[in-house]
């Protein structure tokens, strides 16, 4: 049985806190308290707290998101589609892709495709989000007739699909300008955009975790032609690898100047790091993976740099845990993510192990930590409220879901895929 978290910041008052807070964290914390936004060296000071530091910054945390979203604690309904994992990109720290030629490649086919989203829609999903490798031959307009196909069988299915990375693929493959292909996107029934393959928006850390992939002026780009056609996104940083913490606080700024112009990111999802069984890590290129320190550190960062700007802050239960993910949402997180993985049709069919928490297990969750539980659209339109507690809750009772080294670090493996 799960317990709730209980540490030392929940229960302390938030004067108390500030007070024993040392001076520049404590001024740096009162000028956010006072509705301004903090800059990079007071983002500097913050980001390596400790002690009665860091207790203050997780004081502070909390308090910005009761005043910004108050006391419920938000989740959707959905399911992860990742149609392929061959991919020719070679992230090092990726577990999931696979050559052409490997034995468990695979290529799931539309048929299958809209077969799992309808499966999906009868258990009470409201969002698919799909997203997979990048295959040597892949065409061009996949991604679109794709998309065409699930929305004239489910019109009203919120699909959040393909990451700047997959974008900029469509677009090399196809030749068309980005904001045609992304309009195109768009009329042929995208909702959103996972705001992934971020990682962390410098180019020499991205060089370090993976040299093929998309810069971060194209990753701009793909968000601010998106964000400018109406169409929203996540955002993400992957921590706990190569990175220092003035890269999280560079790489949270870049987002909220990217906010202030479009204003189009629906929330920020931090994503640890799974070190085991990567070439990153092995090869010695990384340290391994996020501590319990930095889970808190970055969420409560998250909350007291973007605020104002980017309302909502996820914790990825996938990679946190059940537990450490209360703990986020005690320091400044607000959403729970989604509910329903790749996996979890089979073991809600009997499988013996799937990647999936039920709507009633969140419920069960949130409310252990003495908060209200929310059915929300991935969008944040709030589609129920769970005012009083129901028939269906019930706290987990597996710890966890192993995470595999093929689903650890791949950014398909998120509940909500962001
Ligand atoms: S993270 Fe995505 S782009 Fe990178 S290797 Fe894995 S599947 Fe390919």
């Amino acid at each position: 049985m799960m317990k709730p978290v209980n540490s030392e910041w929940i229960s302390t008052p938030l004067d108390r806190a500030i007070a024993g807070a040392s001076r520049n964290v404590a001024v740096a914390l009162e000028k956010v308290l006072s509705g301004n936004d903090l800059d990079l060296e007071e983002g500097l000071t913050l980001a390596t707290v400790e002690g009665n530091d860091l207790l203050a910054l997780l004081k502070v945390a909390d308090e910005l998101r009761r005043e910004t979203v108050g006391e419920q604690i938000t989740y959707v309904v959905n399911r992860n589609l990742n149609f392929t994992n061959v991919c020719i990109v070679g992230c090092a720290f990726c577990g999931f892709s696979r050559g052409a030629d490997s034995p468990d490649a695979y290529f799931h086919s539309t048929d299958t495709l809209i077969a799992k989203s309808l499966e999906a829609v009868e258990r009470g999903a409201t969002e698919v989000c799909i997203q997979g490798g990048l295959p040597k031959d892949l065409d061009g307009y996949y991604y679109v007739e794709l998309l065409r196909a699930i929305k004239a069988r489910l019109p009203e299915l919120h699909v959040h699909a393909f990451s700047p990375m997959e974008i900029t693929y469509g677009v090399e493959k196809t030749r068309l300008p980005l904001r045609e292909y992304l309009a195109m996107l768009k009329d042929s029934g995208l909702g959103s955009i996972p705001g992934t393959a971020a990682e962390i928006l410098d180019d020499d850390v991205r060089r370090s975790l993976s040299p093929n992939k998309l810069k971060v002026r194209q990753w701009m780009d793909v968000i601010r032609t998106a964000h400018s056609l109406g169409i929203p996104s996540t955002s993400t940083m992957m921590y706990g690898h190569t990175e220092r913490p003035e890269d999280w606080v560079r790489h949270m700024l870049l987002l909220r100047d990217i906010q202030k112009e479009t204003h189009g990111f629906t929330e920020f999802v931090p994503l640890g790091f799974i070190h085991s069984k990567t070439k990153l890590f092995q090869s010695g290129g990384a340290r391994p993976g996020r501590s319990v320190h930095e889970d808190l550190i970055v969420h409560a960062l998250a909350r007291v740099l973007l605020h104002g700007h980017i309302r909502n802050i996820q914790v990825s239960w996938v990679k946190l845990g059940y537990e450490q993910s209360l703990a986020c949402l005690q320091a400044g997180a607000n959403d729970f993510g989604g509910t329903l993985m790749e996996e979890s049709i089979s073991k809600m069919a009997g499988a013996t192990f799937g990647e999936y928490v039920s709507p009633g297990e969140f419920r069960a969750m949130i409310r252990a930590i003495g908060r209200i539980p929310a059915e929300r659209s991935t969008t944040y339109g709030i589609r129920k409220v769970f005012e009083k507690p129901d028939a269906e809750e019930r706290l987990p009772m597996e710890p966890m879901p192993v995470l595999t080294p093929q689903t650890a670090n791949h950014a398909p493996a998120s509940p909500t895929g962001y």
